[in-house]
């Protein structure tokens, strides 16, 4: 069960170890991410192959499907399960297409302007996870940025199905989103694929999406060839409840965390003694019957309790942890908003659950965890987008400037840099 501490009685060592994801076995999966990638690089293809057999269980006959075998997949999907994904393509559309903004041109002196443009970055690839739950939902957080960004070529990879597929969910996913192909490729060989490229699959310039520590730590590894988006690994929920929470809606979000995955956290902090017991006792009643309880339980083990005297503390530790969702089960969650420093996502008050952001309100639910939410922002259309600057100077602004340059560019002792002004400066 969930272990208990008070915030009052943690040294700044305890913190630290509480905020730490490390795992104990860290290196010996980075020495397997670092084999499978390897071989990949050098093996291609068959690499793939083999790697499905040894991990996914399937002898593949070929590494991917096509658009027309994803349109037969897709038209089996059921239909409640079709019209969900429609409305939470809209929201998550909705949401993201906001975020393209152009930016107006400064005039930084007269005659001297200076924008940015963005641009798509041209080949992407999408991790869409299929591990022990297969998350069509992913496919929607990244492929609906990346269309919307404009990338012109979009790498799709997700694990296969035993039977050599990929379920109707993903198929339909990828039809929606008018996509040519889904690679049949999971874990750290397929982050591999698309750093190096392969027979089959084409290198990527920039590798996106969450996955579990294999997938993670094979991104963090290909990050001198290949761009990535933030390492999203094993999920991480905090929650901050107050007396005025709803103990059974605290005990089901948690929950809702921990049935990602074994190495998944549930933190909860709370302010009432009392509210810690009925979550402990809602927990309880509520694992029992969830299909995953095996998993959820094993996530619990993971997990702990804060009980913080004040919401300002409470705060405090949920900023040293830096968590991928925040939820604030609290009366008065807009006077916290100010005071959140670190976090992926943000949940607020006592009808917004985590579910809500992970499938269909309209963000992003492909956050940065392990505390990365100190330095990293979710996935958003910026992150499928680079900005180029541009700059144009008239004669006058080539004056207007021109002597600073000269005096900084001599001071530097680069004479080339200065000569560029002067030249110009004596046909104007
Ligand atoms: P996954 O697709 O990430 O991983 C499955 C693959 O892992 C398999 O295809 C296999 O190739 C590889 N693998 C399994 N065991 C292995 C081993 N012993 N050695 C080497 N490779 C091995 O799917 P998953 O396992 O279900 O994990 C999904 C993860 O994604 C969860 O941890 C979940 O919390 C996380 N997630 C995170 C976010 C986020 O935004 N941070 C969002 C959604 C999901």
């Amino acid at each position: 069960m969930l272990k208990l501490y008070n915030y009052k009685d943690l040294t700044e060592q305890k913190i630290e170890e509480l905020c730490s994801r490390k795992a104990e076995d860290d290196n010996l999966i980075f020495s397997r991410v670092e084999n499978i990638v390897n071989s990949v690089k050098t093996d291609g293809d068959v690499a793939l192959l083999s790697y499905a057999e040894q991990f996914d269980k399937v002898k593949l006959s070929s590494l991917f499907i096509g658009k027309e075998e994803l349109a037969t997949l897709a038209k089996q999907i059921p239909s409640a399960v079709k019209s969900a994904i429609d409305v939470a393509y809209q929201n998550i559309y909705k949401f993201h297409e906001a975020q393209l903004k152009t930016e107006a041109k400064i005039e930084t002196m007269p005659g001297v302007t200076c924008w940015r443009e963005a641009r798509a970055v041209e080949k992407v690839g999408l991790y869409i996870p299929g591990g022990t739950a297969v998350l069509p939902s992913t496919f929607l957080m990244l492929g609906i940025p990346a269309k919307i960004a404009g990338c012109k070529e979009i790498v799709v990879c997700s694990p296969p199905q035993s039977d050599g597929k990929i379920n109707t969910y993903i198929a339909y996913v990828s039809t929606l989103l008018n996509m040519e192909k889904v690679y049949l490729v999971g874990g750290a060989q397929a982050v591999g694929a698309m750093a190096f490229g392969t027979e089959t699959i084409p290198k990527v310039h920039k590798i996106f999406g969450p996955g579990n520590r294999y997938v993670t730590e094979a991104k963090k590894l290909v990050q001198n060839t290949v761009a990535i988006d933030m390492p999203a690994g094993p999920s991480e929920v905090l929650v901050i409840a107050d007396e005025t929470a709803n103990p059974s809606f605290v005990a089901a979000d948690l929950l809702a965390q921990a049935e990602h995955g074994i190495d998944s956290q549930a933190i909860l902090v709370a302010t009432s003694k009392q509210m810690i017991d009925d979550v402990i006792l809602a927990i309880e009643k509520q694992l029992i019957d969830l299909p995953r309880k095996d998993i959820a339980a094993k996530a619990i083990e993971n997990s702990y309790i804060i009980y913080a005297e004040n919401l300002n503390e409470a705060m405090d530790f949920s900023n040293a942890y830096a968590p991928e969702h925040l939820i604030l089960a609290t009366a008065n969650f807009e006077t916290l908003i100010p005071s959140i420093i670190n976090a992926g996502s943000v949940f607020l008050g006592n009808l917004t659950p985590e579910s809500a952001g992970d499938y269909a309100s309209g963000t992003n639910h492909t956050l940065p965890t392990s505390g990365f939410a100190r330095a990293f922002s979710g996935v958003s259309v910026d992150t499928f987008l680079k900005k180029i600057t541009f700059q144009h100077l008239t004669a006058k602004g080539l004056q207007n400037i021109g002597h600073t340059v000269e005096v900084l560019a001599e001071a530097e002792g680069l004479q080339a840099h200065k000569n560029a002004i002067t030249i110009r400066l004596k046909e104007c």
